[in-house]
């Protein structure tokens, strides 16, 4: 689509928030397309996109300072006037030599002749790159570089962008600077002004100038602060409304039930937490005058809350209604329709699966038995996302349940509230939240929490080993085979990463300039599982699974393995989510300390599942006290709730967010929780949630005219139609 540029007076273009990236000068098409590609369509997502990091440059290396290998700023003087020589074909040098008070340096730049018109003997300039050896003296190769101005003082930090194919660094920040100028003059304020003096925070304004062209690591940790702030707030306050929107609404009337019938078909006898959980459930379905629950049920990984989901389905179907039950993948979808058509289809209940890879003519089948009213109605409809669909629509929806919550964005949740605003909403989620973060994160739900588990777990072993261990635990990953057990090994991320640059300050490094955690470099995914299938295990049968494979193809691995075609599964995190193979014996995480505790917990709880002893086992080789003192607590701490408080204690609320926000990405659907995730403060945190239910106690619509702006701005990140929130 062309957009025609329109010039408003003394031509500059009237520019908002909402004018298209494409109507910054210096964008075009071919780059608005780059942009649109990381999710920035308009200036308010350009100013909105932060650094990822921040180059320092304040810090002035001397030149006799000599060699370390990482890039570092050096103030220098041009000595000679730069020099142009093509060295083969299409391939120019410019080179000039340049000095500070401590010694010379040649500095190079390779096919930019135009540097000659840059550089000229006597100018200053501050540069940062890295000082490499040449004969007898150091070589500068393609530093960046600004003129030293008098009276102009140069930014100490500067910002380092997440980048994307056609966009360089250089181009983003002009288009962010660019957008600044053009929207930050009239762009307002939505935190309410006694907020933002109680906390000493600066302006939306000057706040995004900061974290963009940060004057100094000060007003950078201050901006930081108030975005951090923003985000929770209005996150927060967005949960209440959604609250406050249900309380009006028709709650369908499921009365209790006779669940005998389906209590004598289980054969276990459910425990206290499971029936105390259920009551408070079963409480809330009956309807009435009351408003529809709306309820998260936390629960460590195999406390059985399914069995939880099941009787609130039942009690819903008994009444009349018809329920459905939600969850992230297709694998963990199948595993449900498996176990729940099970229990419930001999009880004259129908239950149906729905998932995107569902053949078409099935689906339209399906959208029918839902939709009807007759003898032929299906009663469950268990499914992943493809249960938002418009398309599909039920005649008697009383209640829906979304299993392992956290991997669906926050919107997705507004999304499903929204279609069914009277339905009863049964939220599950196996990441145990200490509770005043569940406050926090879903203030818009009443908590239940299973804090007990079933009779008879046996506990997974734990070890945390070195690489120096590998042929032994080779070893003993082979015993579990034969023995017949199966073995998960499982992998931080699927490529080697190279983004990681030593000068770089990370954001959630922002307080600790200095301190910097050691990180061992990444096992890549791939070429070790190639390694272990030939080298290692060549009679076994080894196979890899990872985040970016076709949904057919991981499920046709995860079948295999489930089925103990699959001795080893090497993976990516993909198999965290709710995967029940009661043969997996051995999990083996690599690279351990660069998972959060939580995670770290969840993958222990893949194995354990059947009779088989079972084991786990933490390859680190990180030295660190943080490190080695988190995979400490694995070994010696199974109570998923007690981890959850430590990891809140040790790491900060960020994991968490991330979890609750589907990574905090806006590509992934999830609301974007930009800087969130990164936060370690909690009191911050907390304060956020606090004033939000302040703000809410006194305005529940946000209708006062005062609240226009947080309003709109709230609007905006739930993406929620303005007629739902009134
Ligand atoms: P999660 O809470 O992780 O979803 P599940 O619902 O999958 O856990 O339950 C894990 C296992 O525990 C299942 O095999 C289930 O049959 C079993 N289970 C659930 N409740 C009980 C109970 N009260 N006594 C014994 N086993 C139970
Ligand atoms: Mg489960």
């Amino acid at each position: 689509m062309v957009v025609k540029k329109q010039k408003g007076e003394n031509g500059m273009e009237k520019l908002t928030e909402s004018s298209p990236v494409r109507a910054l000068p210096g964008v075009g098409d071919s780059r608005a397309a780059a942009f649109a590609r990381i999710g920035i369509h308009t200036l308010r997502d350009l100013i909105r996109h932060f650094p990822r990091a921040y180059e320092n440059r304040g810090a002035i290396r001397r030149l006799s300072a000599g060699l370390d290998g990482e890039a570092a700023a050096f103030m220098l003087t041009v000595a000679t006037e730069p020099r142009s020589a093509n060295i083969r074909r299409g391939m120019t040098i410019t080179k000039f030599r340049a000095f500070d008070e401590s010694g010379t340096v040649e500095v190079v730049f390779f096919n930019q002749a135009y540097v000659k018109d840059v550089f000229h003997a006597g100018a200053q300039f501050r540069f940062f790159g890295k000082l490499s050896p040449t004969r007898g003296g150091f070589q500068l190769a393609s530093p960046a570089y600004e003129a030293v101005i008098p009276g102009v003082p140069l930014p100490s930090f500067v910002a380092k962008y997440p980048l994307t194919e056609g966009l360089s660094g250089k181009i983003i920040e002009k288009a962010v600077l660019a957008a600044l100028r053009a929207v930050l003059p009239t762009l307002e304020d939505y935190l309410p002004e006694d907020i933002r003096e109680k906390y000493s925070f600066p302006t939306l304004s000057y706040a995004l100038m900061s974290i963009h062209a940060p004057r100094d690591s000060a007003t950078l940790s201050t901006a930081l602060r108030r975005v951090v702030f923003d985000e929770l707030y209005c996150f927060s306050l967005g949960m209440a409304l959604s609250r406050a929107q249900r309380i009006g609404a028709f709650a369908p009337l499921c009365p209790p039930v006779d669940l005998s019938p389906l209590l004598n078909r289980l054969p276990y006898a459910l425990t206290g937490a499971q029936q105390r959980v259920c009551n408070e459930i079963l409480q809330d379905m009956r309807g009435g005058d009351r408003p529809p629950m709306n309820r998260i049920l936390i629960g460590d990984v195999g406390c059985g809350k399914t069995v939880c989901a099941a009787i609130a389905i039942y009690q819903a179907v008994r009444t009349g209604h018809q329920a459905a039950l939600m969850v992230p993948t297709e694998i963990l979808a199948n595993q449900h329709y498996k176990e729940l058509s099970a229990l419930l289809g001999d009880l004259g209940i129908r239950v149906e699966l729905l998932l995107g890879s569902t053949p078409e003519r099935e689906k339209k089948r399906i959208r029918a038995a839902a939709e009807s009213e007759g003898a032929d109605r299906a009663d469950l409809i268990i499914g992943t996302h493809a249960l938002l669909s418009d398309k599909l629509r039920f005649s008697a929806l009383g209640l829906t349940v979304t299993d392992e919550q956290h991997r669906f964005g926050v919107r997705q949740r507004a999304a499903l509230k929204q279609k069914q605003r009277s339905s009863h909403l049964l939220v599950m989620s196996a990441t145990p939240i200490p509770r005043t973060m569940a406050l926090t994160l879903y203030g818009d739900l009443d908590v239940s929490h299973i804090d007990e588990m079933p009779p008879g777990r046996q506990r997974v072993a734990t070890y945390v080993v070195n690489d120096s261990y590998r042929e032994r635990l080779y070893g003993f990953m082979r015993r579990q085979v034969e023995e017949g057990g199966q073995v998960y090994i499982v992998c931080p991320a699927v490529e080697e990463s190279a983004e990681e640059e030593p000068t770089d300050l990370p954001l959630d490094r922002l307080d600790l300039l200095d301190v910097r955690e050691e990180r061992p470099p990444l096992k890549a995914a791939t070429a070790y599982a190639a390694h272990l299938q030939r080298e290692v295990f060549p009679d076994l049968s080894v196979e890899f699974l990872h985040g970016r494979m076709k949904a057919a193809e991981k499920e046709a691995v995860m079948r295999r393995f489930a089925a103990g075609e699959v001795h080893i599964l090497v993976s990516t995190t993909v198999i965290e989510v709710g995967v029940n193979v009661p043969r997996a014996s051995l999990m083996v995480v690599e690279n351990a300390e660069r998972f959060g505790l939580s995670q770290l917990h969840q993958l222990r709880g893949r194995v354990g599942r059947g009779d088989r002893k079972s084991y786990c086992v933490l390859v680190s080789d990180a030295t660190g006290d943080t490190a080695r003192a988190r995979l400490e607590t694995m070994r010696t701490t199974y109570d998923g709730y007690r981890i959850a408080e430590k990891d809140l204690e040790q790491r900060g609320p960020g994991d968490f967010f991330a979890a609750a926000c589907s990574g905090g990405f806006r590509q992934s659907g999830g609301m974007s929780l930009h800087l969130s995730y990164l936060c370690s403060d909690t009191a911050l945190m907390h304060a956020a949630a606090e004033e939000a239910r302040k703000t809410a106690a006194r305005d529940p619509s946000l209708s006062l005219p005062t609240h226009a702006p947080l309003r709109a701005e709230v609007e905006r990140l739930f993406a929620i139609e303005e007629a739902t929130l009134s």
